[in-house]
């Protein structure tokens, strides 16, 4: 949170993953039943009595936490300054009382939005939209209380930072209140807000447009009593827009900020695979396939479907993306023009999953009813197996039974390594489905001792979503702030080391701790 004696800014509020999974696994999760108290008890979420949604709140709920460390009583918040629709920098403002506003660019809304229609609906990612809940019984925690949820939808309110929502088409205007259309509903259309004027928050603010692996992505400017704090959010320098970042740099370094808070996820990592790389090594390894090809990587990272796209094209075969992948660039045309139409792009079909849901989502009804002729099942895979690149992922895997691949299949894996315990066990099973099928796999971390490794002849096949040390350190010089606050790492000292001797003082945060300036 960002403070002075003018107002307080939430810069993102995301879903904690790695705290979330030192307790929590997919079977063993925070009651919803409890409301705010397990978050709040597990520390979740940060004891601030006065920023949640009172449907959550059961009574009493802060006389357990008002002697706990860094509790306080807030009684007003500007907003939240969205940088991106990754979860982990959107999913608990799930939690956040509806009159904070959430500031973002359009595309980070529509993308939250998209996700959420199509994603699985815990109460704990609720970031755009949510059903209000009540107790049904007094919270006696002997007994399982229960939330029900038989009110209205209640949109949050968004307000977009880099275009006015009245140059937004009609469709595009529909697709953000589409689900509210209920008489009980509370819907919300998009605001827009004037960023250099005092009119919806206290501090004037600036919006910059960064480069990450999902599009929308922005760095945020804060003019406080102290002087300009700029935030990065997640950026990058080796993607697709890259010119984005260079844009940031420049605008931000022209603000002389007092401070920087700067993400640290790749801070010791030396360089980085760029998304060309990614387009080369994966046409060199699927021109050579002559059977089933799946290429597994975030459906979010849109530059990357995009990218296995342009790999399709060029090797004659049609791209099969899930129904949600569909709607999600369906979703981004109506922001970005110059997005893939799928009802007229030949080398896209989408893959229906055999066993669909019985009724299924206005999203997916839309999916089906816009592109009714490029829906392809297993038998249509099946039938053809050379003609295809399927996009599907570990959690797909099980669709494998009804396509039958042949033998001899490829399995392009173009995303991130394990990153803990329970994601090496998903590569375990990983690698035994493609043993089992039989597949050639080209990209995939194989297990060396005790660390995962791409074999060295199949690496270049992922570009990560963040900047390498070199390029972080170079935003940081470049910016130039008197103070560098460093977020997102596990590495922050790397910035302490290699910044000495600039003028940038470099403040290691404590967690939860305050910071003054
Ligand atoms: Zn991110």
């Amino acid at each position: 949170m960002l403070e002075d004696r003018e107002g307080k800014l939430l810069l993102d509020f995301g879903f904690p993953y790695k705290r979330h999974k030192e307790f929590y696994e997919e079977y063993l999760k925070p009651r919803p039943g409890a409301g705010l108290l397990d978050p709040l008890a597990m520390g979740l979420l940060p004891p601030l009595e006065g920023i949640y949604r009172d449907d959550l709140m059961p009574p009493g709920l802060w006389r357990q936490f008002r002697t706990a460390p860094h509790y306080r009583k807030l009684d007003h918040i500007d907003g939240v300054l969205l940088s991106h629709a990754h979860l982990d920098h959107s999913g608990h403002i799930a939690f956040l009382s509806t009159d904070i506003p959430v500031f973002s660019t359009a595309t980070t809304a529509f993308i939250a939005k998209a996700m959420q229609d199509s994603g699985r609906p815990d109460f704990d990612q609720e970031a755009c939209y949510f059903t209000q809940k009540e107790l049904d019984r007094p919270p006696d925690w002997k007994q399982e209380a229960c939330l029900s949820s038989n009110r209205a939808k209640q949109q949050r309110q968004f307000r977009i930072a880099d275009v006015s929502p009245e140059s937004l088409s009609a469709q595009a205007n529909d697709f953000w209140t589409r689900g509210f259309w209920e008489k009980t509903a509370k819907q919300k259309a998009l605001a827009s807000e004037y960023l250099d004027s005092h009119l919806n928050s206290s501090f004037p603010l600036r919006c910059f447009p960064v480069d990450h692996s999902i599009p929308g992505a922005c760095a945020w400017g804060m003019e406080t009593g102290s002087g300009w704090i700029i935030y990065s959010g997640d950026v990058r320098k080796h993607g697709k827009r890259g010119m984005y970042t260079e844009r940031f740099i420049e605008a931000a370094a022209g603000l002389r900020p007092k401070a920087l808070i700067i993400e640290g996820t790749n801070i010791t990592r030396k360089q980085n695979v760029r998304e060309q790389d990614v387009y080369d090594n994966g046409l060199k390894a699927i021109s050579s396939a002559t059977g089933l090809v799946i290429a597994d990587f975030s459906p979010r990272d849109v530059d990357r479907l995009l990218t296995f796209l342009s790999i399709a094209r060029e090797t004659g075969r049609k791209l099969a993306i899930l129904p949600k992948d569909a709607y999600l660039l369906k979703t981004m045309r109506l922001l970005e023009p110059e997005t893939p139409d799928i009802s007229c792009e030949p080398s896209i079909v989408i893959y229906q999953k055999t066993i669909a849901a019985k009724s299924p989502d206005h999203w997916m009804r839309s999916i089906c009813k816009d592109y009714d002729s490029k829906i392809v099942v297993a038998s249509d895979i099946h039938r053809a197996q050379d003609e295809f690149i399927v996009c599907f992922s570990f959690w797909d895997l099980n669709e494998l039974p009804s396509i039958q691949p042949k033998p001899g299949s490829l399995y392009v894996f173009s995303s991130s390594e394990p990153h803990d315990e329970e994601q090496e066990i998903d590569f375990r099973r990983l690698h035994a489905w493609l043993e089992y099928f039989q597949f050639k796999k080209f990209g995939l971390p194989v297990e060396v001792g005790d660390t995962w490794e791409i074999p060295e002849a199949e690496r270049g096949l992922h570009a990560s979503g963040h900047a390498s040390g070199p390029d972080l350190l170079d935003i940081a010089r470049k910016i130039n702030p008197e103070i560098l606050i460093p977020v997102h790492s596990q590495y922050p000292e790397h910035y302490v080391d290699n910044l000495a001797g600039t003028r940038i003082k470099v403040s290691l945060p404590e967690p939860r701790g305050a910071l003054y300036i």
